[in-house]
């Protein structure tokens, strides 16, 4: 008879990851399965916001230091007005006394997953396999048969726990019949990468810069190898997104943002749809959801994949009471359900449904509105510090810890 796993994780992502190396620390054997071949290379997160840091600090094997080491450090960011010139500028030092991390590191999400991997495949309790779709499961009181599709063929894991963090369309949410309730906005938004040095041309840019337009909003920020910029955008048809994605409708929407001599390089484009959706539960038996797989949301703020690392840890602390300590598994995954969706609806949702409207309001009005309550703030440093509490995430986890 095949081993029976302790906890079997679908879906090698940063939350994945995050989980497998949470556990594996605290030897609960774990089998990470990817159905790609490799990890996969997204342009997708590339903030780690500071509570998000210091959880994976106490993952060790060296993993922050690494990410330190590769990332740029983000200790400001701002709100730019393109119409006023003017500059609400968030010094993150204001929360020192907060965090052990008082900036946002910028980093892209696969080389987070690179690093926790690379220390999965040291661990004999850990075991990562790629290749390895789950493509659906049965369970029973006693345990849950996760059934995969390899290279080789198919098997079935025997576990006691099976933990999707497969993404937002994951198979096993779908299979267990879990709405994803919420909506998916009209429009969708254009990620465009380019080396060409912005902060030479604008004054004082930080590496991260929500900017307003009378025209059009975007965000310009800075990883570690590349400027990113992400437009909005409203395809109608196939055919328009052929459009957004072309060189001469990017090099415009660059010559608007700054309009330099000759063509922009372009490192890559990508056109994503912008969902705001969670989960009708996080858990059914022994069937368990964590990151995209239960909740996405609009990237203004980057919460999606922090969140879904706050999933991670809240769950791997309460899987290892359960493994190691035999805890009864009910009352904890209530808990985690409680502390980690509910918390879903009201912060992250509001506040990415919120980061946006601000973003895009068109009457001349509202956006001086918005520009001088952000320069207000910022201006602030009692104001300025519960703003960064919040857009850090910090008053978040903290409430969600609350939660009994
Ligand atoms: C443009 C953009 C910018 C963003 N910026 C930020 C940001 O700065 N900060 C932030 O916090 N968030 C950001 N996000 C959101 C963030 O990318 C996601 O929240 C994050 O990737 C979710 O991580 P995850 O591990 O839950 O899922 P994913 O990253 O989607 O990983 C899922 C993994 O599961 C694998 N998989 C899927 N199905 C199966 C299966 N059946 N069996 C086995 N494996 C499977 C996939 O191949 C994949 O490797 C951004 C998103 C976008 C689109």
């Amino acid at each position: 008879m095949a081993e029976t796993h302790p906890v079997i994780i679908a879906g090698a992502g940063p939350v994945g990851c995050h989980l497998a190396l949470y556990l594996a620390r605290r030897d609960v054997p774990v089998l990470l399965l990817e159905k790609e071949p490799e990890l996969p290379v997204d342009l997708r997160a590339s903030t780690f916001h500071p509570p998000s840091l210091e959880m994976i600090a106490d993952l060790g094997f060296g993993v922050v230091e690494a990410m330190l080491a590769q990332g740029l450090v983000a200790d400001r960011y701002q709100y730019r007005d393109r119409r006023s010139d003017e500059v609400a500028n968030f010094d993150m030092s204001l929360i020192a006394k907060d965090t052990r991390y008082p900036f946002r590191l910028q980093l892209e999400q696969y080389e987070f997953t690179r690093l926790v991997v690379d220390r999965l495949q040291k661990l004999p309790c850990a075991q990562v396999r790629f290749n390895s779709e789950v493509t659906g499961f049965e369970q029973s009181a006693g345990g849950v048969t996760a059934f995969v599709r390899s290279a080789t063929g198919s098997t079935a894991e025997p576990g006691a726990f099976l933990v999707s963090t497969e993404g937002a369309r994951s198979t096993i949410r779908k299979q267990a019949g879990i709405d994803y309730l919420g909506f998916t906005y009209d429009e969708k938004f254009l990620v465009v990468s380019t080396p060409f040095p912005f902060e030479a041309v604008f004054d004082d840019l930080s590496w991260v810069n929500y900017v307003s337009d009378p025209d059009e909003w975007c965000v310009i920020l800075r990883t570690e190898k590349l400027w990113r910029v992400l437009i909005p955008t409203t395809p109608e048809t196939a055919a328009d997104e052929a459009r957004l994605l072309s060189d001469e409708f990017i090099q415009q929407r660059l010559h608007h943002l700054w309009n330099k001599e000759g063509d922009y390089e372009i490192g890559h484009r990508t056109l994503y749809n912008v969902n705001q959706r969670v989960a009708e539960t996080y858990f059914t038996g022994r069937v368990i959801l964590a990151g995209d797989a239960c909740h996405i949301n609009n990237p203004l703020g980057g919460m999606g994949m922090n969140g879904g690392l706050h999933d991670a840890n809240n769950l791997g602390a309460k899987l290892a009471r359960v493994i190691r300590d035999g805890e009864g598994y009910q009352p904890l995954l209530e808990q985690y359900n409680r502390q980690r969706r509910d918390l879903a609806v009201r912060f992250v949702q509001e506040h990415t449904i919120a980061n946006k409207k601000l973003m895009e309001a068109r009457d001349i009005d509202a956006q001086k509105a918005r520009q001088k309550m952000l320069m207000e703030t910022s201006a602030d440093p009692v104001k300025a510090r519960e703003f960064l509490l919040e857009r850090a995430m910090i008053n978040c986890v903290r409430d969600s810890e609350a939660v009994a």
